[in-house]
């Protein structure tokens, strides 16, 4: 057995020794589409040259210079490149090492904002149930996710409230339009907001696109219009979560261009450096700044790591490379499709209830009975079988399991490589649709 805790205790993980483009080696040399980009992160794919040339130039000039002393070159560039044209007003960006980091700082901003400019009754944070922003404490009393709160539900912070995601697929019900779901949800929104005191709520907060919890649920036309207009009518914040559907994932380099609103703060991480390093990071509204530079002057928080040359360097080819490829263009070319193709396959599926999605980020929902969108017994372990069956055939996906309280299924993601080509992308979910089948042909025996 290795040393290394590994996510399972009980077996190892096999060895990835190698990557180049979309794929992975093991230690046998056996090629994985990685068709998920482990978690939405290797936009890139892997090995890319330009990427590791500017890492290296990077350590041969400078590795590491403590941010309590010194600025660098690769953390200047890369928030000039985030938001040197304040895109939806945002203007500043800091930068650290995980999306767990980011959700961290852009919580503590927001308060910190709200004490610097007199308002210190704002202690009170709404996010939504089916949601994840990370593991760290303060991410996971934000976050939903109720299996992966439950163990921890004692020592989670109590500012954090819960309403419902924008979730038409169970949530809206069949007397209600489109429409008239948003307006509940918003009304729902505005409800808590009373519950609490209007004036004591610092910020909402959301996935942009639901990623992990849910599975690459994206709101409904006017959803995000409407709970901005909640914060705007009592003086909170909005914060964006884009972790995993951020940095061109769902075909624009921000998912909220998409919305019709911009964040106060929002939160980036895997697509900013693709995984070449580890690196996260928040972009924070002009007025979120001036706030607290007419106060103390200072954020109140910090990191070692934080904007760390490295991994800024990185990040910033990663960026480069983005715009010189024009992959945002094949984000959307692929991403229908992937669309395309997962509907051929699994649009009449007796045991796929949902297929969602925006861009090249992708989700099919398992049901036992598409009528009644029954979920299958979590101790089935659906989403590990299909994980193990498409990885034994050669392809990386991304599955969830249902929550612990039923109120939604399994599901797998699919989140490839934005240089994927159109044959990688029918590959895909060519393998997809054979491990997904073979796994339902065994639980159904
Ligand atoms: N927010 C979202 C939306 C995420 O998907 C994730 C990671 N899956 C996180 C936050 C946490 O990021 P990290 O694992 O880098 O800490």
């Amino acid at each position: 057995m290795s040393h290394l805790v590994h996510r399972s205790l009980r077996s190892d993980p096999p060895l990835a020794v190698r990557g180049e483009g979309i794929f992975l080696y093991d230690a046998d040399g056996r090629q994985i589409i990685d068709g998920s980009g482990g978690a939405a992160v290797a936009c890139l794919g892997h090995g890319h040259p330009k990427v590791i040339a500017a890492i290296k130039a990077q350590l041969d000039k400078l590795a590491y210079a403590h941010t309590a002393l010194f600025s660098c070159d690769s953390a200047e560039a890369l928030a000039d490149v985030m938001v040197g044209h304040a895109p939806g007003g945002l203007t500043h960006a800091y930068f650290c090492s995980s999306g767990s980091e980011g959700n961290e700082a852009a919580i503590k901003m927001a308060r910190q904002y709200f004490l610097e400019i007199g308002q210190p009754q704002r202690v009170n944070f709404i996010a939504r149930r089916q949601s994840y922003h990370g593991n760290t404490l303060g991410a996971l009393s934000a976050g939903g996710n109720a299996m992966r709160r439950a163990p921890y539900a004692p020592i989670l912070s109590k500012a954090f409230h819960h309403v419902s995601p924008c979730y038409p697929y169970r949530d809206r019900r069949d007397d209600e339009s489109d429409a008239q779901y948003v307006a509940r949800l918003v009304a729902e929104l505005e409800a808590e907001f009373q519950r609490l005191g209007p004036d004591t709520v610092i910020a909402f907060m959301a996935e942009t696109v639901v990623g992990a919890t849910l599975g690459c649920a994206t709101a409904l036309p006017g959803y995000f219009e409407g709970v901005k207009a909640v914060c705007d009518r009592h003086g909170a914040l909005l914060i964006l979560d884009e972790v995993m559907s951020g940095m061109g994932r769902c075909g624009t380099l921000h998912a909220w261009e998409q919305e019709g609103v911009s964040p106060d703060i929002q939160i980036v991480a895997k697509g900013l450096g693709g995984g070449y390093q580890p690196i996260g990071g928040i972009l924070v509204h002009r007025r979120v700044i001036e706030g607290l530079s007419r106060g103390s002057g200072a954020f109140m928080h910090g990191h070692t790591y934080q904007a760390h040359p490295v991994a800024c360097a990185a990040a910033l080819a990663v960026q480069q490379v983005m715009a010189e490829e024009k992959l945002l263009e094949n984000v959307r070319a692929m991403g229908a499709r992937l669309k395309q193709r997962l509907t051929e396959r699994f649009g009449n599926h007796r045991h796929i209830g949902d297929i969602r999605g925006r861009g090249l980020f992708w989700a099919v929902e398992f049901v036992q009975d598409r009528a009644t969108k029954q979920v299958f017994d979590p101790a089935l372990k659906l989403n590990e079988r299909v994980k193990q069956e498409a990885f034994r055939r050669g392809l990386a996906c991304y599955p969830m399991g249902g929550t612990i309280d039923g109120r939604h299924g399994d599901h797998a993601i699919l989140a490839p490589p934005y240089i994927a080509t159109p044959e990688q992308i029918d590959a895909i979910v060519e393998i997809f649709g054979e491990a997904i089948d073979a796994v339902l042909a065994e639980v159904r025996a």
